[in-house]
């Protein structure tokens, strides 16, 4: 039976200097592969983004473009939104944002805005990644913020949901209607 008593872990490794082990990028791009299923379930382009803050997910979101219809309604920018509602102020400082794929020029551009301290994407995109991809948007010396950048987290598993996805669009299992358009989606 538990003491329940902090000062006394029952691990001597389990102490307050040590943080949990289980906070990694790859556990809290798993979070984001889970928001990136729920658009997929929906329909919808699967891209999932979680926010996290002092080691806690603090804002979560998935895709919405065709069920809100709204091109801005990428998983990262409702995640930054829902998270500023919340904390009460836009700036995004300490806040690391994950996202199953390397984010375009309008969500790299938000994150620059929003003072985001670090973005850790999944799988490239050499078409229109804007966080050094195609272009570097969040590393832009001109820029006012620069936003660190990890590439590559579970790359394989992010992009095979991906990929996975346009396979169902194409053979008919899930409705072309899911795609709104040649531009939007598919890695070369
Ligand atoms: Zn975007």
């Amino acid at each position: 039976m538990r003491s329940g008593n902090r000062n006394c872990p029952e691990n001597p490794a389990d102490t307050l200097n040590d943080p949990p082990e289980i906070f990694t990028d790859e556990y809290f791009m798993r979070a984001a592969l889970r928001e990136a299923e729920k658009a997929e379930m929906n329909h919808e382009v699967p891209v999932g983004a979680v926010a996290v803050k002092d080691s806690m997910i603090v804002a979560r979101a998935w895709n919405q473009v065709e069920l809100l219809q709204d091109a801005t309604a990428h998983a990262e920018i409702l995640a930054l939104t829902a998270l500023a509602a919340q904390q009460g102020d836009w700036r995004m400082d300490g806040v690391t944002l994950y996202v199953t794929k390397e984010p375009c020029a309008m969500c790299a551009g938000a994150l620059v805005n929003a003072r985001v301290e670090r973005v850790v994407y999944g799988f490239a995109d050499p078409r229109s990644g804007c966080c050094g991809s195609a272009l570097d948007i969040t590393g832009f010396p001109g820029m006012l913020h620069q936003v660190k950048v990890t590439g590559g987290v579970l790359e394989l598993e992010c992009a095979e949901q991906f990929k996975e996805f346009f396979r169902k669009v194409r053979s008919g299992e899930l409705p072309k209607k899911s795609v709104s358009g040649p531009k939007h989606g598919e890695l070369q």
